[in-house]
């Protein structure tokens, strides 16, 4: 059979997208082949905050994330323009917190169990559209397919090869990693009755 649908890129947008053809149209799984420049686990940038969304998009695969190590967030509170909001949810968390290379190789994991075949510690170098298939040239080798998803991040070669005139834009984001803390009870009360807009779902 085939490795006629290429996904570039082995993060969640790849690995979801596997799934859930695999899950709509099961005998697709063997034309599945999903490229990865990394090797899991590997690190990704990212605050790691997965939204009660993710869950029940996860959850409808099938899928139980909290087999990954997690802490639960009961709030989380955005600060903007000196103003803010504070999302909760009602009887549950409103985040779920993880850390990406440890959620990332798991959803791999997930996806090799449901026979999808990702190949680690592959590059892809450049992406030629045809008039009837797509070249993927890589440092394994080229790859012919019918179908490709670019799911190689936000400045991906796939964007690039593809959208080669399109301007770039970049932002700028500082992550800062703190010490664990519990919130004592009056410093919570303190705290909600600040002026914020709570959002209950
Ligand atoms: C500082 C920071 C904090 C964030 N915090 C949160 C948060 O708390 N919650 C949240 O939901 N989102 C958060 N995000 C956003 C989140 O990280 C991204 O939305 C998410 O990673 C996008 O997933 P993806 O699969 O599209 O891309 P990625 O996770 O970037 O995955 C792309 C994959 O493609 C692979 N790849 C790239 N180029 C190639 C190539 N040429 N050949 C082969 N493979 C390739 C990469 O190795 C990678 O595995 C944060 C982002 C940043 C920067």
């Amino acid at each position: 059979m085939p490795k006629d649908i290429l996904i570039l890129g082995g993060g969640p947008s790849g690995l979801s997208t596997a799934l859930h053809l695999v899950q709509i149209a099961p005998h697709l799984t063997n034309r599945i082949l999903i490229l990865e420049k990394a090797h899991y686990p590997r690190p990704k940038l990212c605050a790691g905050g997965l939204t009660a969304d993710a869950e029940i998009i996860l959850q409808r695969l099938g899928l139980d994330v909290s087999e990954v190590p997690h802490v639960d967030a009961s709030a989380a509170h955005l600060d903007f323009a000196g103003k803010g909001l504070t999302i909760s949810l009602p009887k549950t968390h409103a985040l779920r917190i993880i850390r990406r290379n440890e959620f990332d190789a798991w959803l791999a994991q997930k996806a090799r169990d449901k026979g999808i075949e990702i190949k680690e510690d592959v590059t892809v170098k450049n992406v030629q559209p045809q008039d009837d298939c797509v070249i993927v040239e890589t440092d394994a080798g080229s790859f012919t397919a019918q179908i490709l998803v670019g799911a190689d991040g936000s400045n991906g070669i796939t964007r690039r090869c593809i959208l080669p005139n399109e301007s770039i834009h970049t932002a700028r984001v500082l992550e800062v990693i703190t010490p664990e803390r519990s919130v004592s009870a009056s410093e919570a009360t303190s705290y909600s009755k600040r002026k914020q807009s709570p959002i209950k779902q």
